[in-house]
């Protein structure tokens, strides 16, 4: 092979690649094709967890709607606590249950036993707790000087009638179920779930429960991705292994689109003899093929294939899981209508030292974990080859260093990007 008939182009071994793209402006070209989901429907509250809220939620009355007490003990009048220093004496009237109030006038120089959540009788204004109290009959004494005054809790001190409490957007989470609920609604307005069809290629990949010819390995990416996508609550439909021929790959495109509203496939995206799948999406509709300046995860194609968007990631494991939580999370997150889709990256400083070359933004995989003092640190999980998938198995983050970094001692600050929750 003489000289000028090899390519110049640097390749998947290069970090430094002018005609690579970055990372942020891959996902604003693909944020810029994503319009959210315009159907919505509704559902009960128990159905709402996880599901993107579709419309404003105005609260219908003040929560609490009633003055409650914040305390076991009795409801008293200010004026009987301002006679001044000393001992206070009351007489007990009655008892206000939380649920069952008492319902007359309370009198200066009378109490009323009251409990926790229960409403505050007219003619009282704060709440001794029973702990400051001495009973004794129908009696109860008090000093004044103990901190006695306040322990109410007023309407609307939640959250008042008329405003916003959750708005359009929002990925519904435990608490906001109970939100929901001390409003008094029974069902909510969300947006229809979102349904991606995904499927592997290689000649190469065999499903669990097949024996092993020499040269194939088990196909892991469908069970990462089917991971990732039910965490995100997403329906799902598996299209398996599919083989490396144009046929093949071609009607699993159809089937897919057919059938989803995003498609992800993972392999067949470089530029190997058996990698279709760029060709194909150019051939059934439009594609966009981008280098991209990171590590892993370079090649990563995005385009449409009738109304579904599609997602070629690369075939090595842990890109297929880096790209996967860099782009098409986002994008599904923006798809569904939720409004903050950002990652959330934390400073931390780093246990050990990285080594890195500048020229690509990478993520490395990272484990953070409270050290002995209480501060959160970040290490690397070792070794950080695209195909090890036991390092994603170990971490817990990624540790993401910018394109330009070359290396990071022991001690210096580093951005992570927990993808498990925090430690
Ligand atoms: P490709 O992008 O198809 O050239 O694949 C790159 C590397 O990832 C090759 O070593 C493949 O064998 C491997 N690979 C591709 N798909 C899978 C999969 N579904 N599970 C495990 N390894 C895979
Ligand atoms: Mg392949």
């Amino acid at each position: 092979m003489s000289a000028e008939s090899i390519n110049p182009d640097p390749d998947c071994a290069d970090d430094f690649d002018p005609n690579s793209m970055p990372v942020e402006a891959a996902f604003a070209r693909i944020k810029a094709a994503l319009t959210p989901l315009n159907h919505v429907e509704s559902v009960a509250v128990r159905g709402a967890l996880g599901r993107v809220l579709a419309a404003d939620v105005r609260a219908p009355f003040d929560v609490p709607p009633h003055r409650n007490s914040g305390r076991d003990g009795y409801a008293v009048s200010d004026t009987d606590l301002a006679v001044g220093e000393g001992i206070a004496t009351l007489i007990v009237v009655g008892t206000s249950w939380a649920g069952k109030p008492f319902t007359d006038t309370v009198k200066p120089g009378s109490t009323v036993r009251i409990m926790t959540g229960a409403s505050m009788p007219d003619g009282t204004d704060s709440v001794v707790m029973q702990e400051h109290v001495k009973r004794d009959g129908d009696t109860i004494r008090f000093e004044r000087t103990a901190p006695i005054s306040g322990n109410v809790r007023y309407p609307g001190e939640d959250f008042c009638a008329g405003v916003i409490v959750l708005r359009s957007g929002k990925l519904l989470r435990p608490a906001d179920l109970g939100v929901l609920a001390s409003m008094g609604l029974a069902e909510v307005r969300v947006f229809r779930k979102l349904r991606v069809a995904f499927f592997s290629t290689g000649d190469e990949l065999r499903t669990i429960g097949e024996p092993l010819a020499p040269g194939d390995i088990y196909d892991s990416n469908r069970y990462t991705l089917h991971g990732m996508l039910r965490r995100l609550g997403v329906e799902m439909v598996d299209l398996g292994v599919i083989p490396d021929s144009r046929d093949a790959v071609r009607k699993a495109f159809h089937d897919a689109a057919d059938e989803a509203d995003v498609v992800v496939s993972t392999g067949g995206v470089s530029v190997g003899d058996a990698d279709y799948i760029t060709e194909l999406l150019a051939e059934l509709g439009t594609v966009d093929f981008w280098k991209i300046a990171m590590k892993p995860g370079r090649p990563l194609t995005f385009g449409q294939i009738k109304k579904a968007h599609f997602f070629g990631l690369p075939g090595n494991p842990v890109s297929v899981m880096v790209t996967f939580y860099q782009f098409v999370q986002p994008a599904l997150r923006r798809l569904r209508g939720e409004t903050d889709i950002s990652p959330t990256r934390v400073r931390v400083p780093l246990s050990t030292a990285i080594k890195k070359q500048p020229g690509r933004l990478e993520f490395q995989r990272g484990i953070l974990e409270v050290d002995t003092t209480g501060t959160l640190r970040a290490s690397s999980t070792g070794t950080q080859g695209s195909h090890v998938l036991n390092s994603m198995s170990q971490a817990n983050c990624f540790i993401v260093l910018p394109l330009e970094c070359a290396g990071v001692a022991a001690g210096e600050l580093v951005e992570v990007e927990p993808f498990d929750g925090l430690v």
